[in-house]
């Protein structure tokens, strides 16, 4: 089955605050099997809304959204599902008395304009928010089904967990239908190159659907495959062998596993120690080393020694050498990777020097 997410908010379309809710929302759905067909973001005006309500249920058999179920006049969630479903708006008499008595324990006197909260659109079933005071309501719209969830995150995963998914199970039934993402983390090749090798793969019409990210120096390869659980784990193999065979060495990793990650892994499964010695990095290996958990046992410690003299001082390197080859040079981040695996006594030594950017680059040493 196809889903749509939406999500409604000025602050949303103005760039003022971030849209997480449909994020998460559509990591739900896909866990629960569904193909997430389309997103949309929207601000707080009925007319956009019930537009983007009946493209959604042209796409989808579910539409998620979340916002616009506050209390005051910039809310209009419910007058919009109500304009597109083409029903009228009806106070349930259930929810009035639940706010009341909910603004009554805490001892407060409930504000007129938090009984709009009660209201809902003709024929929709009321979804009990207990994490907040405004309830969600499932309504079905253009034979699709829109599910409106409160826009804070902790109300709407509140509501989303207990409420919709469940419904949503019942929906599908037990069709045997998986939604299923695998990643290969790759380091070592350039986006496009990784691209070039794997061109074929990444067709639109090909099965599983297979992308790549750039993530932080790392490449990801991510393979989608949607169907049943059989065939997809079939297909995500056979397509994971082959990108495997395509890129070789350069896959590190899967599903989210860091270049540290595995690096460190490797080092405490052999027992291999590894000592730094950082210039323009300043550090940044070190820390990246440092994050692992239990890391101390295969990694000593590391220098910082960003200024020529203190390569000389502290992890040996010959003051002649950087006269001869200049700091950012070969010889002299093999001599740093020498001198600190000397200097604390470890299996491996790493040297790492180069030009910070943004300036001192020049065209035989670029920055970097
Ligand atoms: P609303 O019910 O639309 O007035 O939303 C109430 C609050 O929930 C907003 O002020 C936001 O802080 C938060 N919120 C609404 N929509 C989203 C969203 N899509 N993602 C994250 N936070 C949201
Ligand atoms: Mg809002």
């Amino acid at each position: 089955m196809r889903a749509y997410v939406l999500a409604t908010g000025d602050e949303l379309v103005r760039g003022r605050s971030q849209d997480t809710n449909s994020a998460e929302i559509a990591r739900a759905l896909c866990g629960e099997g569904f193909t997430v067909c389309g997103m949309a973001t929207v601000g707080d005006a009925p007319d956009a809304l019930v537009l983007s309500l009946r493209r959604a249920a042209e796409a989808a058999d579910v539409i998620v959204m979340s916002g616009g179920l506050g209390p005051t006049e910039d809310d209009c969630t419910r007058r919009a599902c109500a304009l597109a479903a083409g029903v009228a708006i009806r106070r349930d008499p259930e929810v009035e008395s639940w706010l009341r008595r909910r603004w009554a324990e805490r001892g407060l006197v409930m504000p007129a304009s938090n009984l709009l909260q009660a209201d809902v659109p003709e024929g929709a079933e009321v979804l009990p928010n207990a994490y907040g005071t405004a309830p969600g309501f499932v309504l079905p719209l253009a034979g699709a089904r829109v599910y409106a969830l409160p826009g804070p995150p902790r109300e709407m995963r509140g509501v989303l967990a207990d409420e919709v998914l469940p419904r949503l199970r019942a929906l599908r039934g037990d069709a045997d239908h998986v939604v299923r993402t695998r990643s290969l983390e790759t380091f070592g090749g350039r986006e496009s190159a990784v691209g070039e090798r794997i061109a074929d793969l990444m067709r639109r019409d090909a099965w599983p659907r297979v992308g790549t990210t750039a993530v932080r120096g790392t490449i990801r390869v991510i393979l989608h495959a949607e169907g049943r659980s059989a065939e997809v784990a079939a297909l995500l193999d056979r397509s994971e062998a082959e990108v495997r065979r395509r890129l070789g060495r350069q896959v590190f990793g899967v599903d989210g596993e860091t270049l540290p990650e595995v690096v460190a892994a490797r080092l405490l499964a052999s027992g291999t120690t590894i000592a730094t010695a950082e210039s323009c990095t300043g550090g940044l290996l070190a820390g990246a080393l440092t994050e692992i958990p239990g890391i101390s046992r295969v990694f000593p410690g590391s220098v910082v020694a960003y200024a020529d003299d203190q390569k000389t001082r502290l992890i040996g390197v010959p003051a002649d050498l950087i006269a001869a080859h200049g700091a950012v040079s070969r010889a002299v981040a093999e001599a740093m990777a020498e001198g600190v695996r000397a200097a604390f006594g470890t299996d491996l030594g790493v040297g790492v020097t180069g030009i910070a950017a943004p300036d001192g680059g020049s065209a035989e040493q670029p920055v970097g």
